[in-house]
């Protein structure tokens, strides 16, 4: 039989990421186990690589705080590239609601440390994307360090750099129990046998649900799709621009190379595993597209090219980060309402720390405990994105 120190599940780039920093921090009996032949086939491959610290509640600024200082590094310490484009993020306010929220949030972020987040004028905002319509601009905010990862590229590089120091990889294996005794974990049953351990770190992604109840713990992360559009190569717009938030509609867009990626959040989408591209789709986000930036109606769209793939959603659409309540030995690396690529380097090391140290230092994420469901404490981040 086997056995390992960690068992990671899931090899998306959150575990990808804790498996990274447990090897630095020196544990390197480690084994990731994946059901998939290929790593990044969970949502970590249909992300938009967005990374902002533009957030309202203080333990998502500091988690990006920390997480885009990593990426800027990335190259650099963990020896693979990142693609990190710091091309920033651009809120458009056209209400007097959503530009209180902005300088609520200006204020949140200046006492934590991040002070390069502006306030913008029409002008301002015309010099970065001239094709803007922006009659109906109250105001709005940009980071010149927010941006973008290449999602796959950062989960190999953690990947690749963990198994030099030691840590293995098991592709096309699917975990199918958690062994409980007396409250602790004592192994995991996988297609490929059984492996003892006495940690296990939840990394299943939109997944996370089923995995936890195979310990006999009950995590509340539900899927919910989110679908993307690329245009055809269009170059109205210019070579190089913010991510844009239209935050009358949640509308958003960025250049990926000679195409534009154009997201909206459907507010009328279900909970469920859907992951097939609803072409009718394309029609309701090109009406928002061009309804910011006139120039976009005249994009072409091929629906073959667009894709859909899960937010994995907690009530307070916020993460769930630390042990599992009631199971010893189980951690929770999961929920992260669409921003699991940017807090990804902050959740390896937090987890590291917690495994292997009993706390977590870098920053505190008791806000993020699984407990919060229970004693009603749970967060309020607006859900724009
Ligand atoms: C369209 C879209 C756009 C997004 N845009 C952004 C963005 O701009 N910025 C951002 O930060 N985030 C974004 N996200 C969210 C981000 O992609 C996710 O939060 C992140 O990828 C989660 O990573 P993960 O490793 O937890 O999960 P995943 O990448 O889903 O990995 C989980 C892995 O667990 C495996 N697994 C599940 N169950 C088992 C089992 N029983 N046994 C073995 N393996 C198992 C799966 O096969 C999978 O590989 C976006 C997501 C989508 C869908």
């Amino acid at each position: 039989m086997d056995t390992a120190d960690v068992v990671i599940i899931g090899s998306g780039i959150v575990g990808s990421s804790v498996a990274y920093h447990l090897a630095e921090a020196g544990c390197r009996n480690v084994l990731v186990v994946e059901r998939e032949a290929h790593q990044g086939q969970g949502s970590t491959g249909k992300s938009m690589g967005g990374v902002r610290a533009q957030f309202s509640t203080p333990v998502n600024i500091e988690m990006s705080r920390y997480s885009i200082n990593f990426f800027a590094r990335f190259d650099e310490v963990v020896g693979h590239p990142a693609d990190y484009r710091p091309h920033g993020y651009l809120f458009l306010a056209t209400s007097e609601r959503h530009l209180e929220y902005l300088k609520a949030n200006h204020a949140r972020q200046q006492a934590l440390g991040v002070n390069n987040v502006e306030f913008v004028t029409r002008e301002d905002v015309l010099q970065m994307v001239p094709q803007l319509r922006t009659d109906d601009m109250v105001g709005g905010t940009f980071c010149p360090t927010d941006g973008f990862v290449d999602p796959h590229s950062v989960m190999m590089g953690f990947m690749l750099r963990a198994r030099e120091l030691g840590v293995r990889l098991w592709l096309e294996t699917r975990v199918t129990g958690i062994d409980v005794e007396g409250g602790q974990v004592t192994g995991v049953e996988t297609t490929r046998g059984r492996i003892a351990t006495r940690t296990v770190v939840n990394a299943a992604g939109a997944w996370a649900a089923e995995v936890a109840r195979m310990a006999g713990a009950s995590l509340p992360v539900e899927p919910l799709r989110r679908q993307l559009v690329p245009t055809e190569p269009f170059a109205q717009l210019p070579e190089r621009f913010p991510m844009v938030i239209d935050m009358s509609t949640g509308f958003h867009f960025r250049r990926e190379g000679l195409r534009i990626l154009l997201a909206w959040n459907d507010p009328a989408e279900t909970p469920g595993f859907k992951t097939e591209f609803d072409t009718s789709f394309v029609e309701k986000i090109l009406t928002h597209a061009a309804a910011r930036v006139p120039c976009l109606a005249e994009a072409q769209v091929n629906p073959r090219r667009a894709w859909a793939g899960l937010y994995e959603m907690t009530p307070d659409h916020h993460a769930i980060i630390g042990p599992a309540p009631d199971v010893r030995g189980l951690y929770f690396a999961n929920g992260f309402s669409g921003h699991g690529v940017m807090h990804s380097p902050a959740t390896g090391r937090v987890m590291s720390e917690l495994i292997l140290e009993g706390q977590a230092r870098l920053l505190d994420v008791s806000p993020l405990s699984a407990e919060r469901f229970t004693t009603g404490q749970l967060l309020h981040e607006t859900a724009l994105l």
